[in-house]
């Protein structure tokens, strides 16, 4: 088996994946606030995977900010894992596993599109675009068959292309980032900020706090002040993939991550986006989908990863 683990802000998943990518076993803990916890967090669910009798061919990790993806160092991790910074993933997991076990780490977001790569919507394909859509934006591009990583590990920050040059201040220090549009936390800003002018809307009744979720309930329940939030942020999400379509010319681009949960509202708006302005160069329409990963499809990502 593969041992995929998903390291995450708030929860580490371990699990067991079978080479045809069935999850054999699986578990979930909150994530610890040090290194010396960390460690003891990956031997129990390492330990315990092999005391169930599971022969370990090799093990894949997942991590959320830059990791170095030959010696698998984590590079740049900002907010609750930063301890995690300059140190080698591999080297928390390497005493626990046979001698000779490979490991394997890239961030999250390209560890999801080797998921699909390998066992989802981009089988078989060598050109394909990832969009994780959750509290942030990220991204993992899939070209001619490699994931690319750039010349400094970067490559793939979609979320943080400019959409508007004198836009709002982002927390990668540039400004007006497609992320500080939409992502969780744009969507829920607008929405506290409607809120706080006092406009009239099914918003000002919610209870704290004033999550994405919320906020695609009321654009539901046909709240307009929620879907003109909804419609703005997926208009510019939906112009960005267009851009990015001529750009990447994929098979196919995959929505995941938190929000792509409320794929019901937006799918629809999004296709017809960035199909109207890749139309004429293009001459098709890039299909626009869901990743086919099932949950916890971080564990399956992370397990691609020592697949591919
Ligand atoms: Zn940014």
């Amino acid at each position: 088996v593969i041992v995929g683990i998903d390291i995450g802000g708030t929860r580490i998943k371990t699990a067991a994946v079978s080479r045809d990518g069935e999850i054999l076993t699986a578990r979930e803990v909150a994530t610890p606030s040090s290194l010396e916890e960390m460690r003891e967090v990956l031997r129990i669910a390492i330990t315990g995977l092999q005391s169930n009798g599971l022969p370990v061919e090799a093990v894949g990790l997942g991590c959320k900010g830059i990791i170095h993806p030959e010696n698998t160092e984590v590079v740049t991790l900002p907010g609750t894992l930063h301890y995690l910074e300059g140190h080698r993933l591999s080297s928390l997991v390497a005493e626990h596993l046979p001698p000779g076990c490979p490991v394997f780490a890239d961030n999250d977001a390209r560890a999801a599109l080797a998921g699909e790569s390998v066992w989802g919507a981009a089988r078989g394909c060598k050109d394909a675009l990832l969009l994780t859509l959750g509290t942030g934006i990220g991204g993992a591009i899939l070209s001619d068959g490699r994931i690319l990583r750039g010349t400094s590990g970067v490559a793939g920050h979609i979320g943080h292309l400019t959409v508007d040059p004198e836009g709002v201040d982002c927390i990668c220090g540039n400004r007006g980032c497609l992320e500080t549009i939409f992502s969780a936390r744009a969507i829920e800003s607008a929405a506290s900020a409607a809120v706080h002018r006092g406009v009239a809307s099914e918003l000002t009744t919610i209870e704290a706090p004033l999550t994405c979720e919320k906020v695609f309930a009321c654009a539901r329940h046909g709240d307009a002040v929620a879907q003109r939030i909804v419609s703005r942020a997926s208009m510019v999400l939906g112009a960005m993939i267009g851009g990015l379509i001529h750009v990447l010319d994929p098979e196919v681009v995959i929505l995941s991550g938190q929000i792509a949960e409320s794929l019901d509202i937006l799918l629809e708006p999004l296709r017809s986006e960035a199909a109207w302005r890749s139309r004429s160069l293009l001459r098709r329409t890039v299909p626009i989908v869901k990743s086919e990963l099932p949950h916890p499809s971080g564990v399956l990502g992370a397990a691609a990863l020592a697949m591919r």
